[in-house]
């Protein structure tokens, strides 16, 4: 016998690493240069030479048995005030060492931030679409639920009249992630003004907090004029997950924390019970050389050329070609329509035909719409050109 809930996720597909799969099979039978692999979100830019640098420093002078030893469970103090202090400098912030929690990645920041502000199992968890298909997971863990707000297409900021019939009076929080995944979109600080203010007013009515959990793996990577607004500007009761992943190019290095700004209602409960739950699923002493990695380079920015020839020679490309969608401002992801109404009869027919791997919107709660990750080679953009052209044209209308 083995827990019901935890088999059926450790059993359930995943279109995305299948298409993955797929494309690694494909690659050995017909060639790597042959296949057009938009399916992972995984960076395709470097480390910046500093990360690297800064781990050699630390392997060559440094006690390896403090290096690869426990840190505090938190996270280091020194880590967490290098980072408090990049938060103040950068942002209207007053952000401290003792706000910050450490953990392993931005998916365990939203995992232990859901179960300590679940309490009783009505409470809900509001996720705008398109979202992350993890947040399913992730956001019922502590025992609670998932409302979904429909999305606002075809721009995909958000739809407040949708988001204000879905708020009541059992929900704990609502998800924001800005620049999105899957859309690239940024949220505008008009929009997240709004929210705040429409959420003052439902705690007021509701008699309890309403938090906005902001999950920002993507913050650094935004293109052009586009600002990301920092939500704990806009409203007080706002707690930030985020990571070094795409940022700085280390989800494997699994590093990231939670920020419970001390002006947030019951600031400190909450960090604590964030530290008891990040003990239940064991993200605690995030891995110790990497933390000191984070706290030297916290300064560093990403070098987003690469991506944002990408960003432009896709977004170009396709929409010459007749398809429709928004133009992403950030992250490294971009939405689109499919031509023929059916997201995963366009993807398969993309994949059979064309060697080209791009996810249907279901998943993200957005059907009708594919998500393309290009966070790729912009060789692989240009030769994967005439395929999405012969697409269109079979299945356009
Ligand atoms: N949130 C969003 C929107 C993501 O896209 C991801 C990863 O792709 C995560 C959270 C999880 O980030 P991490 O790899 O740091 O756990």
């Amino acid at each position: 016998m083995v827990n019901e809930k935890y088999y059926g996720y450790g059993t359930a597909p995943s279109i995305i690493r299948e298409l993955f799969a797929y494309g690694l099979e494909q690659a050995k039978k017909i060639g790597k240069d042959k296949v057009y692999d938009y399916s992972l979100g995984n960076p395709s830019i470097p480390a910046p030479v500093k990360v690297n640098e800064t781990i050699k420093k630390l392997v060559d002078e440094e006690s390896s048995i403090l290096l690869h030893g426990y840190s505090m469970a938190p996270g280091f103090e020194s880590t967490r005030e290098a980072i408090a202090a990049n938060l103040r400098e950068r942002f209207n912030t007053n952000a401290q060492a003792s706000e910050i929690f450490m953990t392993c990645g931005c998916a365990p920041a939203l995992v232990s931030v859901a179960c300590a502000l679940t309490c009783k199992p009505e409470d809900n968890f509001v996720c705008i679409a398109p979202y992350f298909p993890e947040y399913n997971v992730f956001f019922t863990a502590g025992g609670g639920k998932v409302k979904v707000v429909a999305a606002d297409v075809p721009d995909f900021q958000i739809n407040l009249e949708a988001l204000e019939a879905t708020v009541d009076e059992n929900s704990v929080a609502v998800v924001i992630n800005s620049p999105n995944n899957p859309s690239g979109v940024v949220y505008t600080k008009e929009t997240l003004e709004k929210i705040g203010a429409f959420l003052k007013e439902k705690e007021a009515e509701y008699g309890h907090p309403i938090y906005i959990v902001a999950d920002e793996p993507y913050r650094e990577l935004v293109y052009g004029d586009a600002k990301v607004t920092f939500i704990p500007e806009v409203y007080d009761n706002t707690i930030v997950c985020y990571s070094w992943s795409k940022s700085l190019s280390l989800p494997g290095e699994r590093i990231g924390y939670v920020y419970v700004p001390a002006k947030c209602e019951d600031g400190k409960a909450v960090y604590a019970a964030v530290a008891g739950a990040a003990r239940e699923i064991g993200s605690v002493c995030p891995p110790t050389l990497i933390q000191r990695v984070v706290q030297e380079c916290v300064g560093c920015m990403p070098d987003l050329v690469a991506y944002d020839e990408n960003r432009n020679d896709l977004y170009n490309g396709l929409t010459e070609m007749g398809y429709e969608c928004a133009k992403p401002d950030g992250a490294f992801y971009l939405f689109m329509k499919a031509p023929n109404g059916d997201d995963f009869a366009f993807s398969e027919a993309a994949k059979l035909e064309e060697n080209i791997l791009i996810v249907p919107g279901s998943g993200f709660q957005c059907p009708g719409y594919l998500r393309l990750s290009y966070c790729v080679s912009n060789e692989m953009i240009k030769n994967s050109m005439p395929g999405f052209k012969r697409l269109i044209e079979k299945y356009g209308k």
